[in-house]
C-alpha cells in the first residue's frame, strides 16, 4: 500500500525559495577588517537569481560542474546556493591543495566555470593554464583585468556580469538524487577523492545540522563559520542557515588570531565552527590579551580530536561551550555530536563532553575488527568505525563510472579508516586513525590519547605523536612539542612532561622520545600533517631527545 504523502523532492532551490522569502531578513555578512559588508537572505536570493542567469548565459546547464576558488564569503555564499538551485554541480575548490592536486581535481571534476576571489587571483593564474576543462574565469571582489587569460579561456568581472542580468530566475525543482556539489577528501596520501553530494542528501543533513541534538543554530544566533566552505561540505553550515534562518559571519580572508577576535568583539556572534587548531591559536591570543568572548553560546569543534584541556579552558576562563563533534568529507560531514545525557553533571558529563558524540537516527554505525567480525558497543571493544546512511557517500566519484578505492566500501558500509569504541548508550570515542596507532610489543597505544594529556601540560602550545621504528618493541611514540613562550626546549622539560603523564598512562604506554619543534605540520584543512613529521623523522630533520 503506498501512502497518500505527496512526493515533493528535498530541492535546493525550494530552500533558495524559503530562504529568500520567509526567512528573507536574515542576513550573512563578510568581515573586511574593519567593520562588515552584509546581504540580506532576500538579496542573497536576486544575487543567486543574477548568477544563475549569467551561469547560463555561459552555457551552464543542468549536471555542470562550476567551481569556486574564495575565501568564505558573501559570494561564496551565493554560489554555494545558486549553483546547485540552477541544477548545476557546486565544486568549491580548496584554495591550500598542493598545486598538483589542485590542477588535478579540478581537471577530474571537469570544472567548466571558477568563481576566484581577486585576493586569490595570482595564485590561480598559476593554475589556469593547466585546467583543461575551464572556459571562463569569474573575478570577484578583485580586478579582473589582472587575469591574463590563456587562449579558449574568457575572464569575467563578477560585479559586471551580474549587474547585467535579471534577479529573477525559474529555478527548476529537480530529482532529489541529482548531484548539488561535490567535494574531494584532503587526505594526504595518494591523489583526493571526490565525493558527490546530492539534493536529497544536502537537504537531510541541514535538518539535522538545525536540530537540538546537533548544532542546533536558529534564527536568534549568528553563525562565525570559520571552517571554509571547500572543507567537507563547509559542515553543512550554509545550507542548514539557509534553513533556520540563522545569520552568518563570514571571515573572508581574515582568519589570524587577532583578526578572528577583532570581528568577534564588533560582530559577537553567538555561534561558531573550526577546527582545533584555530582554536589554539584564539586561545593563544586571548592569553596574550584578554577579551570578553561569553556572546559565544556553542563552538562546534571537530575535524581533529579536541583536546579536553582546550574544552577546560574556553568553558573556565571564558564562559564558552565547546561542543566536540565528528565527521568526514564522506559524511557530509555531520556523524556524531557530544551532547551529554541530560541527567549527569560533574566529572561524568564532561567525560561524556570529551567523546565525539551520539549518532543521529540516520546514520547508523558498527565497529569492525581486523578480522571481519562485528564488535559489541560495550565502551571497550575497538574496532573500525563504520557507517551508512543517506549522506554517506556509497563511492567516490569517478568520471568514466569506475570504481575508486572500492576497499573503503564494505557490504554498503563506508570505512571511515577511524579505530574507536561505542558505549551501549552509543557515545563514540575514537582512539586513533588506523594507520596513526602506535603499536608497541603487540599492543596499542594511541596517539591521540598522549596527544590530549601532553597538551594538558602548561607549558605546551601543540602536540604531535607519531610511531617510529624501534628494535625491541617494533613501534614506540614520538613526542613532537611546540612549547609556549618561555618554555625552555631540552632534555630537562621532556622529563617533566614524562612525568606528567606518568598517573595518566601504563608505564609501558609512556613515551621516552621526544622532539621540541618550532611549528607542527598540518594539512590544507589545518590538522595535524603526521605524514609531514613522519617524513621529517624519517629525513633525520628532528633533534630526539631519548629519555633513560
Ligand atoms: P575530513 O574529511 O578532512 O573532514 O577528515 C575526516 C577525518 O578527520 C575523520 O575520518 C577523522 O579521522 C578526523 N576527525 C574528524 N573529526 C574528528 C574528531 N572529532 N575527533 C577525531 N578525529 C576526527
Amino acid at each position: 500500500m503506498l501512502s497518500t504523502m505527496q512526493d515533493e523532492p528535498l530541492s535546493l532551490a525550494t530552500l533558495l525559495r524559503y530562504a529568500s522569502t520567509f526567512r528573507g531578513d536574515s542576513v550573512v555578512s563578510t568581515w573586511t577588517g574593519t567593520g562588515v559588508r552584509t546581504m540580506t537572505f532576500r538579496e542573497l536570493g536576486t544575487e543567486s537569481a543574477r548568477l544563475a542567469n549569467a551561469l547560463r548565459g555561459l552555457g551552464i546547464g543542468v549536471g555542470d560542474r562550476v567551481a569556486t576558488f574564495m575565501w568564505n564569503n558573501n559570494e561564496h555564499m551565493v554560489a554555494y546556493i545558486a549553483v546547485p538551485a540552477m541544477g548545476a554541480v557546486l565544486h568549491a575548490l580548496n584554495i591550500r591543495l598542493f598545486p598538483e592536486q589542485l590542477v588535478y581535481v579540478a581537471n577530474h571534476a571537469e570544472d567548466q566555470v571558477v568563481i576566484v576571489d581577486g585576493t586569490l587571483l595570482p595564485m590561480f593564474a598559476q593554475y589556469l593554464p593547466n585546467l583543461k576543462t575551464v572556459r571562463h574565469v569569474i573575478v570577484a571582489n578583485g580586478d579582473a583585468a589582472a587575469l591574463e587569460a590563456p587562449e579558449g579561456v574568457q575572464v569575467h568581472s563578477y560585479t559586471e556580469l551580474l549587474a547585467a542580468q535579471p534577479d529573477t530566475y525559474d529555478f527548476p525543482v529537480i530529482d532529489e538524487r541529482s548531484a548539488a556539489a561535490m567535494c574531494y577528501t584532503s587526505g594526504t596520501t595518494g591523489d583526493p577523492k571526490g565525493v558527490v553530494y546530492s539534493h536529497r542528501s544536502n537537504w537531510l543533513h541541514a535538518m539535522q545540522v538545525i536540530s537540538p541534538n546537533s548544532m542546533g543554530f536558529t534564527d536568534f544566533d549568528k553563525v562565525l563559520a570559520i571552517v571554509p566552505l571547500f572543507h567537507a561540505n563547509a559542515w553543512g553550515l550554509p545550507y542548514a542557515a539557509l534553513m533556520s534562518g540563522a545569520n552568518v559571519l563570514m571571515p573572508d580572508r581574515f582568519l589570524q588570531p587577532g583578526p578572528l577576535l577583532e570581528m568577534m568583539a564588533v560582530e559577537k556572534p553567538t555561534f561558531a565552527a573550526a577546527v582545533p587548531t584555530i582554536w589554539g591559536g584564539v586561545l593563544a591570543g586571548l592569553a596574550a590579551q584578554p577579551q570578553d568572548i561569553s556572546h559565544l553560546r556553542t563552538v562546534v569543534v571537530g575535524g581533529s580530536a579536541v583536546p579536553p584541556a582546550m574544552m577546560h579552558a574556553f568553558q573556565e576562563k571564558y564562559g564558552v561551550r565547546i561542543l566536540h563533534a565528528w565527521g568526514m568529507t564522506e559524511t557530509s560531514p555531520l556523524g556524531s555530536v557530544s551532547h551529554p545525557p541530560v541527567d549527569v553533571s560533574g566529572d561524568e558529563e564532561w567525560a561524556y563532553r570529551y567523546t565525539q558524540g551520539r549518532f543521529p537516527a540516520t546514520v547508523q554505525a558498527r565497529l569492525v575488527a581486523d578480522d571481519g567480525t562485528v564488535v559489541p558497543n560495550d565502551g571497550e571493544s575497538l574496532g573500525e568505525l563504520q557507517v551508512r546512511g543517506p549522506w554517506i557517500t556509497g563511492s567516490y566519484y569517478a568520471p568514466d563510472g569506475g570504481s575508486v578505492d572500492p576497499e573503503k566500501f564494505d557490504d554498503g558500509w563506508l570505512r571511515t579508516g577511524d579505530v574507536g569504541k561505542i558505549t551501549p548508550n552509543g557515545y563514540l570515542t575514537l582512539v586513533d586513525r588506523s594507520k596513526d596507532v602506535i603499536k608497541s610489543g603487540g599492543e596499542w597505544i594511541s596517539s591521540v590519547d598522549l596527544e590530549n594529556a601532553v597538551m594538558g601540560h602548561p607549558a605546551v602550545a601543540e602536540a604531535a605523536v607519531i610511531g617510529v621504528p624501534d628494535e625491541k618493541w617494533d613501534e614506540r611514540p614520538l613526542v613532537a612539542i611546540v612549547l609556549k613562550e618561555g618554555a625552555e626546549p631540552g632534555a630537562d622539560q621532556a622529563g617533566e612532561l614524562r612525568e606528567f603523564l606518568a598517573d595518566k598512562f601504563a608505564k609501558w604506554q609512556l613515551p621516552e622520545r621526544w622532539t621540541f619543534i618550532a611549528e607542527v605540520p598540518k594539512t590544507s584543512v589545518g590538522k595535524f600533517d603526521k605524514k609531514r613529521l613522519r617524513a621529517q623523522f624519517a629525513d633525520g630533520d628532528l633533534e630526539v631527545t631519548t629519555l633513560g
